[in-house]
């Protein structure tokens, strides 16, 4: 029971309206066949329209079964176009990529009917319209009278209590028209069937009422009803498509243009390829630089410096300083650099040490000392003995090999002699080129010119004397001075007490050594120099310096013990390098010292200004990390010890350049993805506009607006998948010629490699940014209005 009461619509363009319906008014039996005659313009569609909920009424009211429509929602007009009505078009509006059956299965679809209860029902109204035999064609494989029969069943398939033709034999011509009308005059038997058609003959034939507007207005009803108030439940199933009808709805269409998609898909594939191969090539290359950091750099040191390991930082009153950068005020500025840094001391102690001592032996390859202790070294000079200066012998001691066996065995040559064996042989460390220095050459006594060439035995054999601090130093008054003449310390070289030391072997780094070699000069074990320091540390002269505030070799007056303690010991981890160049017998120097210098350097202290580990591999080396990590957890900050990773600062410098770099060519990838993306945006804005009628026919349907963005939403999230696909496939191929070429340029075997993690993050960037591009158009798709979208052609 349908009634509509005093609807009018009107139409604005411009600034003209034109009035389609007024003040219309109408009462519809349960089962009739009702004719509507009028001439062209006379609102015939709008009134159908009306009816249908394909538009909205101005004002006035149409009643379902008693229930009043002005409170309807847009989704309760869409199903109610979905359950209560059927529209027959006069141009059929057949969704063209789909087949019979799948047209007539769609506003089964939208309502959520069960595959198999679809598939039967949608046999049975082909059935009932002739078309049984052609339910996989597609229309356009069909002839009008065939299309409009399709249409008829579609209209039929929801079982629909009102069928609405607009001029439904309009196109077709006589006979096949009233074959059509045959059909409908079936139809009407147990339903409501509103024609529109401007054939009185057919109307006078088929229909039971033909009612005749003109203007917008009923002008004659040969059968009008007058109706008591018919009240009832009206009850509407909402409709729905789900996202793989929406799916299957725009593959079908994407299938009707292969060409093009795959043309899209492939162009906005090229920012995924570009990023693809970005990637790979930089995952590649880090690979490379890790595992030749781990090959090469595992051997660099772990080095624990006394001196301030952590950078200084600038502190807060540098950032005042930028205000006046540049500034024309005549004046200068004071600066307390020690107050604006933030300098960090080691605090090395012996409980660090021996903590330090405790690393699994297995782990390291080395270990070194450093310690700031000046050894009394003379040496026969002629008949004279004199003091060694120890700066030019560039003198230190070579690391332990805490799992036992000699240091130099693993990564050296013994190029003469034998390797040291007592704590008294010294080593000589030439470098790749078996050069020496002429300095060192001259402190052994050997006289040469550049590029001469000197017999190893020359060196071989050479001997020092070490003299313990008793014995060397004497008192005078306050200070303490060489017991003997300064010329010939002929004395002590030849005393019972002195001790021999004789360079034993010469050895240079072998040529694929990956440890960093020690720098030439004489190396002597860290035995002998704990040896010497624990006499010295007992000492007189040590004694009386622990006592005294000055200097008691020099006499002067101690620097300041503060926070600037450059001095002691070369920290940049490959050279232990003992020497102070202060010796205290070969002329001091003009350099003021600390007090704790000073003693350090007379032998007080064992605690050595720097430690450096030579960790066995990578892991070895995360392991020892951890390990004096754990010293420093729960520590003041003033008394963490801070390491030097030197290999973990290369791996980082190196990896972040390679993020940069790599940053870079995604930025640039990352435009033509912005440009695809953009593309796709046309691309589905030409497809809506394509698909406009489509668009008309799923609201007449019953979809909702949603609906429809759904359907284009699927049809980016297909070219959008295919893209990311292609770009991820055509990416892999990619690899194969990149790494050739990349290996003969620079020999690295499969440098491009792409991460299956990334290619899967691509593919899915690839989907959302395509879905993004496709967005707007979608929304607009949505927004049409379907009256529009159905009369567009
Ligand atoms: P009929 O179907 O009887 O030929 P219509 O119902 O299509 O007539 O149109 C009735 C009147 O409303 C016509 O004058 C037509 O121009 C006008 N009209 C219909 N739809 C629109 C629209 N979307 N915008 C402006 N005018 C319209
Ligand atoms: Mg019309």
């Amino acid at each position: 029971m349908l009634q509509i009461r005093e609807i009018s619509k009107s139409y604005t363009t411009g600034d003209f309206t034109q009035i389609a319906l007024d003040k219309v008014s109408l009462n519809f039996r349960e089962n009739e066949f009702v004719s509507i005659l009028g001439q062209s313009g006379s609102g015939k569609t709008t009134l159908l329209n009306m009816i249908g909920g394909l538009d909205q009424y101005d004002s006035g009211d149409l009643i379902i079964n008693g229930k009043s429509t002005k409170k309807f929602k847009d989704r309760d007009w869409d199903a109610y176009r979905n359950n209560s009505v059927g529209f027959i078009f006069q141009s059929y509006n057949l969704i063209p990529h789909l087949s019979l059956l799948d047209n007539v299965e769609m506003s089964m679809t939208l309502s959520g009917v069960s595959n198999r209860e679809k598939r039967r029902r949608a046999l049975d109204v082909l059935e009932k319209v002739g078309l049984k035999d052609h339910i996989h064609k597609k229309p356009n494989q069909l002839s009008g009278g065939q299309m409009q029969r399709v249409a008829i069943a579609r209209a039929l398939s929801n079982d629909p209590d009102i069928i609405l033709a607009d001029e439904p034999t309009g196109a077709l011509d006589t006979e096949t028209s009233e074959q059509i009308m045959e059909l409908i005059k079936q139809i009407s038997r147990n339903k409501l069937v509103i024609m529109v058609t401007h054939n009185p003959d057919l109307a006078q034939r088929y229909s039971n009422r033909i009612i005749r507007i003109s203007d917008g207005k009923v002008i004659s009803d040969s059968n009008p009803i007058n109706t008591a108030e018919v009240s009832g439940n009206y009850r509407l199933k909402k409709t729905s498509m789900s996202f793989f009808t929406a799916l299957k709805l725009s593959w079908k269409n994407i299938l009707t243009k292969k060409g093009r998609t795959s043309l899209t898909a492939f162009a906005s594939s090229i920012g995924i390829i570009g990023i693809a191969l970005v990637l790979a090539l930089s995952n590649g290359f880090n690979q490379q630089i890790n595992s030749f950091e781990s090959g090469t750099l595992s051997n660099y040191p772990i080095t624990i410096s006394q001196s301030s390991a952590s950078i200084s930082q600038p502190s807060t009153s540098t950032k005042k300083n930028s205000s006046i950068k540049y500034t024309n005020k005549p004046a200068v500025y004071s600066y307390d650099s020690s107050k604006n840094t933030a300098a960090h001391t080691n605090k090395i102690t012996q409980s660090y040490v021996d903590y330090v001592k405790k690393i699994q032996p297995s782990l390291l390859d080395a270990v070194s000392f450093t310690r700031s202790v000046n050894m009394n070294l003379l040496k026969k000079s002629g008949n004279k003995a004199v003091p060694v200066d120890t700066a030019n012998l560039n003198l230190g001691s070579y690391p332990d090999k805490p799992a036992g066996g000699n240091y130099f065995s693993q990564y050296y040559h013994l190029l003469a002699g034998n390797l040291p064996k007592d704590k008294t042989d010294l080593v000589m460390v030439v470098d790749e080129y078996n050069r020496l220095d002429t300095s060192l050459l001259k402190e052994l006594g050997i006289n040469s010119k550049d590029g001469e060439s000197i017999s190893f035995d020359k060196i071989i054999g050479k001997q020092f004397k070490l003299i313990l601090n008793n014995e060397y130093y004497k008192k005078s008054g306050n200070t303490y001075t060489v017991n003997g003449s300064p010329n010939d310390l002929s004395n002590l070289y030849n005393s019972g007490q002195a001790i021999t030391l004789r360079i034993s072997g010469i050895v240079r780094i072998k040529e694929d050594t990956k440890t960093p070699s020690l720098s030439s000069g004489v190396y002597y074990s860290d035995q002998l120099a704990q040896y010497f320091i624990g006499n010295a540390s007992n000492s007189e002269i040590v004694k009386a310096q622990k006592e005294a505030d000055y200097d008691v070799l020099t006499g002067s007056s101690f620097s300041a013990d503060s926070g600037s303690p450059s001095s002691a010991g070369s920290s940049g981890g490959f050279g232990p390098n003992m020497s102070r160049s202060t010796s205290a017998t070969g002329g001091s120097t003009k350099v003021s010292l600390t007090k704790n210098e000073v003693l350090a350097s007379l032998g007080s202290t064992s605690i050595p200004t720097s430690i450096a580990l030579y960790p066995k591999d990578f892991d070895a080396k995360q392991k020892v990390t951890d390990y004096l990590d754990k010293w420093n957890a729960g520590r003041k900050a003033s008394d963490k010890i801070n390491y030097q990773d030197l290999a973990a600062m290369m791996t980082k410098l190196s990896g972040s350049i390679m993020n940069a770099i790599t940053l870079v060519l995604i930025a640039f990838a990352a435009i033509s993805l912005i440009v695809s993306m953009i593309m796709v945006g046309i691309i589905i804005y030409i497809s809506v506009l394509e698909r406009t009628k489509e668009i008309g026919v799923l609201r007449a349907l019953g979809a909702r607006k949603r609906d429809i963005t759904r359907v284009f939403n699927a049809e980016t999230f297909i070219i959008g998948t295919c893209s990311g696909l292609m770009g991820i496939g055509i990416a892999y191929l990619l690899e194969i010629p990149a790494n050739i070429i990349l290996y003969n340029l620079t020999s690295l075997k499969n440098v491009a490699q792409l991460n299956p993690l990334h290619a899967a993050a691509l593919v899915v960037i690839s989907i959302v940014l395509t879905l993004i591009g496709g967005l707007i158009p979608a929304k607009m798709a949505a927004r049409r209005d379907p009256v529009e979208a159905l009369r567009s052609e």
